[in-house]
């Protein structure tokens, strides 16, 4: 059975999607932190940022342009938000498939800097 995201790539997961192409897909997190949660997944299965390769540098911008494309669309460019790659279970990471976290419009509430409205 391929991992959760794998499925989400392959349509085998309901999810609520906000936008795809060939190479990633975008949807909201389940469990959100922020009144604007999104994902942001590479559809091929690389588990981390440390397995990326020279190869997948472009991707990686990609996921940047796509997530600021995303903060407009969902109406938190201009409050500000934030873009988190979690590498690794001391990074907070849970699902082993690379995957860019969009957070804004309030909460986001661990005693960092940032917002909070909850
Ligand atoms: P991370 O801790 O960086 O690995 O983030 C994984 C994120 O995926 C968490 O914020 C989860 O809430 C979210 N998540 C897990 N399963 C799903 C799912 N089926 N649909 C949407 N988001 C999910
Ligand atoms: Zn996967």
């Amino acid at each position: 059975m391929s991992c959760i995201f794998c499925q989400i790539a392959e349509h085998q997961q309901k999810t609520e999607l906000v936008y795809e192409n060939d190479r990633l897909i975008a949807f909201k997190d389940i469990n959100p932190k922020a009144r604007v949660h999104l994902l942001i997944v590479f559809k091929k299965h690389v588990a981390s940022v440390n397995e990326l390769g020279k190869k997948d540098e472009k991707i990686v911008g990609e996921m940047v342009l796509t997530a600021r494309n995303l903060a407009k669309e969902f109406g938190v460019d201009e409050s500000g938000y934030r873009l988190i790659f979690n590498v690794g279970r001391g990074g907070g990471q849970e699902v082993d498939h690379l995957h860019l976290h969009l957070l804004g419009g309030g909460w986001l509430n661990n005693g960092q800097p940032g917002f909070t409205d909850k």
